[in-house]
């Protein structure tokens, strides 16, 4: 009885704190977290649990996921890769030189690793790294290492012949495992494609200007699709870098379950 009471005395204690402060969104997550440690272990997670994300700059990432490691968009030489586990494949998204770098997948002494591209990427690699690639068209889907690879069209808007991204030529992934599913959105706006996207769990989205979108308007996509956390990287536009905190708050002010998770996406910055 007594314990009862102390725990009674204790919540109406955080209760009041609560009312007292304002927007200290830290609190009350970690006290949920305290009340709920022996029934919140899986479900309540935001994101994928076995999932590392490994940021090395802009739109390249290795990610561990289980025991199997990707890269997506590697550039920056193999020096950028140093220290990091070999790649079981790699995904490509589009042709520009921050996505697709022919030497470093060269460098990268992939062996037969399969890379993932479009289209419009296979025909600008050199032809010995044809039998490494995977080619998918947007909307196609392949089960690959143990994982369900989707493309995923990525594009600017409104839609034009002469737009940076057009529609069909490059590829965001949904990548989907024990029925967690990672979505990587390549360059593209707030598409349809990505505003009807269901059950994200961890979803890395672009936000650059003026090459993809600004933080609004990104903000604005994530709270049509609801992942359970949201990523921003490719962030570095033509003058500098976007609002990151920015689109965190918008995004927590429009639906506070909504994880945002900043990453250092930008290292060589901070050593300068
Ligand atoms: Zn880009």
């Amino acid at each position: 009885m007594r314990h009862i009471i102390a725990l009674i005395s204790i919540s109406l204690c955080l209760a009041g704190c609560k009312n007292e402060k304002k927007n200290t969104s830290e609190e009350p997550i970690a006290d949920a977290k305290v009340e709920n440690t022996e029934v919140n272990t899986g479900d309540e997670y935001a994101g994928i649990q076995d999932l590392q994300i490994m940021p090395i700059s802009h739109a390249t990432a290795v990610f561990k996921w289980g025991d199997q490691v990707f890269y997506t968009d590697p550039v920056g030489g193999a020096s950028a890769f140093e220290g990091k586990p070999a790649a079981d494949f790699v995904l490509v998204t589009d042709i520009h030189g921050d996505h697709m770098n022919a030497e470093t997948l060269q460098a990268l002494n992939l062996g037969d690793t399969k890379i993932i591209v479009p289209k419009a990427v296979q025909e600008k690699l050199p032809s010995e790294l044809n039998s490494n690639l995977i080619v998918m068209n947007n909307g196609e889907s392949k089960e690959h290492m143990g994982f369900n690879i989707r493309a995923i069209p990525m594009y600017n808007l409104p839609q034009s012949q002469d737009a940076m991204h057009v529609k069909g030529r490059g590829n965001g992934y949904v990548i989907e495992k024990n029925g967690k599913r990672l979505y990587i959105s390549g360059d593209t706006e707030d598409i349809p494609e990505m505003r009807n996207l269901k059950n994200i769990d961890v979803a890395l989205v672009s936000m650059n200007l003026p090459y993809t979108m600004p933080v609004d308007q990104a903000a604005d996509g994530v709270l049509a699709f609801q992942p359970k956390k949201v990523i921003p990287y490719h962030y570095r536009g033509k003058d500098g870098f976007a609002d990151v905190e920015k689109f965190k708050q918008l995004v927590n002010e429009g639906n506070k379950d909504i994880e945002v998770e900043l990453l250092d996406w930008y290292p060589e910055k901070d050593s300068k």
